[in-house]
Parts: structure tokens; C-alpha cells; sequence
């Protein structure tokens, strides 16, 4: 028998989820943001499943590179463009679009000006404060980039949303209007909304729209759940009780013995860790399902194994199945009980756990 720690990635509900985005902001192109892996399930196997998304969203070349090479054809975003112009080539052969946010990046398209045209967002910061051009130096570096023959035509025009997950609403109407004001005038696909901005923001929606971790299932606003939208989780994360033990009263159990039996009770031994990218900092209490049965776990998570109450199911043997997050028990109640997001839980699942692929369902076309 194998390690039991794994990972399923039900490829019929990250169609579903498409599906429901595009219901959400009908009039919209999908840019579907496959970045880190996308999200920790494979960058590969999850472009390759969206054959209805328009184009998808990387962070370096290496990952644009990563899509083509695994017979991706549709259009590929570089979300913070190019680094250096050594990057140049690679990015003309494999016709990687870029996001332009810095200075240095349009004086090395100005200083290339035989290339082949590149397509091209231009980035403006409305209050992110991380990448992106202050709106009013916008329409000056728009300018620029007309005039520059590496640039294909139109331009594209893109913000991001700093809090649009949050309930102080001023400050993503603020952005909005911000960008609103900052592109007047300037001709171009416009992109304003990840997941919190699709959900949250109609009047955001416009030509494209960058969908992220709704794709996979979880929701972007906090204190909700995937389900609320209709969104299903992609990921299951899953293993098996390794070993049962009766304990008496008082026995501590695991690392610091930082837990002690209330009472004579059963304790499982699950296989997975926090070096399968379980969180280690997860409350005492948060919930695991045992045969699909909420059982708290107790106890340091240590990095091959966690421990488990099982006062609720005795009968409880080894090789039982045990689901740390999936359908019955969302990514984002784990990442509550472990003052994290969903967002780093998907993504930190670590390279030894194994992956199975679901693809059971037809699409579901209604
Ligand atoms: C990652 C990313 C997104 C997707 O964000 P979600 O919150 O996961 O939907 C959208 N736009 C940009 C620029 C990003 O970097």
C-alpha cells in the first residue's frame, strides 16, 4: 500500500465554476488566472480542462512556457510582464501578451522596435499600490506605447482590486471611478475584476474579466463559501486513519503534548501533514471528516501525520477514509480555524502528494 495523503482534482467542477463565472459576467471574456501552479492543481491539467476560457493568466514566462509546451494555444497573460530584456526572444516565439506596469518595460519595447508587435495591458494602480502606473502619468505612457512599433494595437487597460473582498465598499467604487476618469478617452479592452470583483462588481465586469480562485471552487469574500455562489471545490484533499490507539485518561498526545485526554477515548492517526502542505498552525478543534463524520483533530499537526478525536465514531478502523477539505468540508473553513486563505492553502500542496484526476460528470450545459 502507498502513502494515503492525496489530492483529487475534479476537473467537472472547475468546468462547472467556468460555467458559472460566465454566467455571472455574460457579456465578458474570461481570462482565467492559471498563476503558481494554478493555485496549487496543476497548471498543466487545468488549462487544458478550461477549453472554454478566452485566455489564460500566468506570472513569468515559465509558466507561459510550462502552457505552451503542454499544447496550449490560446492567448497567455505575463500578469507582471517582462523582467529583462534577455526574456525578449522567448516571449515573441511563444507570443506571450504582457501587462506593462513599469517604466523600465516601455523603454525596452521602445528600444526593440523591429520585433514583431507584442499584445499589451497597460497596468494603472487605482489604489492597490503594488504594480501598475499612477493615473495620471496613464495617458502619457498610453501614448508612448502607440507610438511604439513593438506594441500591437489596441492597447489593453487594467487595474486591480485591493479590498473589493472586503465590506468597506468606498474604496473599490473609488478604484473604479479612479480608472474610469484615468482611461477616458483612451481606446481599449478594459479589465478590472478577479473573483471578489466578479462576484461583488457588475459595474466592473467590462470587456475581460480575471478569475482566480472562483475557478477552483473557493470564495473570494471573506466569511462565505464557494457554495454560496454555486462554485464546487476542485480540490480534495484526502487520506486514510494509519493507526488507532485507546487511550486512558490524561494521556497527552503529540509534539509538547499539547492536548490530554478528557477521558478514557479513541485517538486516530491520520497520514498527512504539514509537510504534505496541511496547515501546521491549524487550530485544535478544526474539523476532519472520518467516514465523512466531522471529528476534531487534537493535538500538534506534526509533518508526516495529524491526530484525531474520535470519541464520536469508536468503530473507526485503519485504511478508513479521512477528507481534510473537499465537497462536505470547504478549503475555506480550515483556512479560518488557521488564520490563513484559501488562496495559500490550495497552493502550498507539497510536490509527494499524489494526484488523481476526476472527470465524471458530462458538462452540464443549461
Ligand atoms: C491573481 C490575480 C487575479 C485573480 O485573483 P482571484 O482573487 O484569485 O480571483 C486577477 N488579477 C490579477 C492581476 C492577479 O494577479
Amino acid at each position: 500500500m502507498s502513502r494515503p495523503a492525496k489530492i483529487t482534482i475534479d476537473l467537472s467542477a472547475l468546468r462547472h465554476n467556468l460555467q458559472q463565472v460566465r454566467k455571472m459576467a455574460p457579456s465578458s471574456h474570461v481570462l482565467a488566472m492559471v498563476k503558481s501552479n494554478a493555485y496549487g492543481h496543476g497548471i498543466e491539467r487545468i488549462a487544458l480542462a478550461l477549453e472554454d476560457a478566452d485566455a489564460f493568466g500566468v506570472a513569468c514566462l515559465e509558466e507561459g512556457l510550462q502552457l505552451r509546451h503542454a499544447g496550449v494555444s490560446k492567448p497567455i497573460v505575463l500578469m507582471e510582464g517582462l523582467f529583462d530584456a534577455h526574456e525578449l526572444p522567448k516571449i515573441q516565439a511563444q507570443d506571450f501578451a504582457l501587462v506593462i506596469h513599469e517604466a523600465h518595460q516601455v523603454e525596452l519595447l521602445e528600444q526593440h522596435p523591429s520585433m514583431s508587435p507584442l499584445s499589451v495591458w497597460l497596468k494603472i494602480d487605482t489604489g492597490m499600490h503594488r504594480l501598475g502606473f499612477q493615473p495620471e502619468e496613464a495617458a502619457q505612457i498610453y501614448q508612448r506605447l502607440m507610438k511604439c512599433d513593438a506594441v500591437k494595437k489596441p492597447i489593453g487597460l487594467m487595474t486591480h482590486f485591493a479590498e473589493a473582498d472586503s465590506v468597506n465598499r468606498t474604496h473599490t467604487l473609488g478604484q473604479i471611478n479612479l480608472f474610469n476618469e484615468a482611461t477616458t478617452g483612451l481606446e481599449g479592452p478594459r479589465s478590472l475584476a478577479n473573483s471578489a470583483g466578479i462576484i461583488a462588481w457588475p459595474s466592473a465586469h467590462a470587456d475581460w474579466i480575471r478569475p482566480g480562485i472562483m475557478l477552483y471552487g473557493a470564495s473570494p469574500l471573506s466569511g462565505h463559501r464557494g457554495v454560496e455562489h454555486h462554485l464546487l471545490p476542485v480540490m480534495i484533499l484526502s487520506s486514510e486513519l494509519i493507526a488507532i490507539h485507546h487511550l486512558k485518561k490524561g494521556s497527552r498526545v503529540g509534539y509538547g503534548g499539547t492536548w490530554t485526554c478528557p477521558e478514557d477515548m479513541t485517538v486516530g492517526v491520520v497520514g498527512i501533514g504539514y509537510g504534505d502542505g496541511y496547515p501546521r498552525h491549524v487550530n485544535n478543534g478544526a474539523p476532519v471528516l472520518v467516514n465523512d463524520k466531522p471529528c476534531p483533530l487534537v493535538g500538534r499537526v506534526s509533518m508526516d501525520m495529524l491526530t484525531v478525536d474520535l470519541r464520536t465514531q469508536p468503530q473507526a478502523k485503519v485504511g478508513d477514509s479521512v477528507l481534510l477539505w473537499g465537497p462536505g468540508l470547504p478549503v475555506e473553513v480550515v483556512a479560518e480555524h488557521s488564520e490563513t486563505t484559501a488562496y495559500e492553502l490550495l497552493t502550498r500542496i507539497t510536490q509527494r502528494v499524489r494526484v488523481a484526476v476526476k472527470d465524471d460528470h458530462p458538462v452540464n450545459v443549461d
